[in-house]
């Protein structure tokens, strides 16, 4: 965080500083404890296509519930995780774990997991995806992984081929957060993604600020004209929907769709019933 800060900046030890390296302290220990205890636990939230809102797949999200603390968010504990290298464990019991749910989905459903560039950079991470494949007999096109623009930054060349050998083992690949990073647009070109997520910050505004709905026009355009197809993340209302859908973006996530929630079997089965109901009621108007 003090690199990011810049050259020019000073940073005085400051006392919050010293709690914030206690706070840290207590949250690793706390969450190696988690891990052995099988306190986090996956949610899912539904990614749905625009044209007829079936659903297409959903996004693992990391829960960690806290026996004095409650639910901590992701954003809290990741960064704790990278720090520490307890990532990877918890990187690879959840690629594990939503590869031996997805397994159980229709097979039209795939699953996204989120991989923190720190297990980007890990050596045993084909490995890894390859074993939770053979594990579940989850097929390779079926799993996704979400990556954010600073894996492109960090090792380009290393980063490159463990794209490519994903890719050829028939993973899909979607880069997460797409507009808040500092990667140049010809990332895009070299690098063999499947799918652009469109971060929420541009989505939640584009309604009501025409700079915006620009930048999502643009994005969207590029995006397939380079062969990706086009997810917006954080969908909140109708409008924002309508929006997208006028722009011809491909896939929504967001509260409109679903919040994230563990899935049992029986939501499975009422998801699938929605969705054939709605095709009936289709069907029905085009009478
Ligand atoms: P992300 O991958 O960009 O995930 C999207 C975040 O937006 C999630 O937050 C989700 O709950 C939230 N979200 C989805 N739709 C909406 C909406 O309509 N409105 C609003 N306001 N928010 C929405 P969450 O679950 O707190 O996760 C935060 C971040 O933590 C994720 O951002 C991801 O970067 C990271 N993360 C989550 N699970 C994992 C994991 O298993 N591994 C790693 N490495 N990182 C994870
Ligand atoms: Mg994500
Ligand atoms: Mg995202
Ligand atoms: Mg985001």
């Amino acid at each position: 965080k003090a690199k990011e800060a810049g050259r020019n900046t000073f940073r005085f030890f400051e006392p919050e500083m010293e709690a914030g390296v206690r706070m840290r302290r207590s949250i690793e220990v706390d969450l190696r404890k988690a891990i052995q205890q099988n306190d986090l636990v996956l949610h899912f939230q539904p990614q749905a296509r625009v044209d007829d809102r079936s659903i297409v797949g959903y996004e693992a999200l990391l829960r960690w519930t806290h026996a004095d603390k409650g639910s901590i968010s992701p954003s809290d504990f990741v960064p704790v995780a990278e720090e520490s290298g307890l990532i990877i464990p918890i990187g690879r019991w959840v690629l594990d774990e939503a590869c031996r749910q997805a397994a159980k989905w229709p097979e039209k459903c795939r699953v996204s997991v989120n991989l923190s560039p720190i297990q980007f950079c890990d050596e045993y991470l084909l490995q890894h995806v390859e074993m939770s494949l053979a594990n579940s007999g989850l097929e390779p096109h079926r799993l996704e992984l979400e990556v954010t623009e600073s894996v492109l930054v960090y090792d380009d060349h290393r980063a490159l081929s463990t794209l490519k050998e994903l890719k050829r083992r028939g993973v899909g690949i979607a880069l997460d957060d797409f507009g808040t990073g500092y990667s140049s647009l010809s990332y895009l070109r070299r690098f063999p993604f499947d799918r652009l997520k469109i971060d929420r910050s541009f989505v939640s505004g584009a309604t009501s600020d025409s700079g915006l709905a620009l930048i999502i026009r643009s994005v969207i355009e590029m995006g397939q004209a380079l062969g990706m197809e086009v997810i917006a993340e954080g969908v909140e209302t109708e409008a924002e929907f309508d929006l997208l859908r006028n722009e011809g973006c491909d896939e929504v996530q967001g509260y409109l769709i679903g919040r994230p929630q563990e899935l049992t079997p029986d939501d499975m089965l009422d998801t699938l019933h929605t969705e054939a109901q709605r095709k009936v009621n289709a069907n029905i108007e085009a009478l």
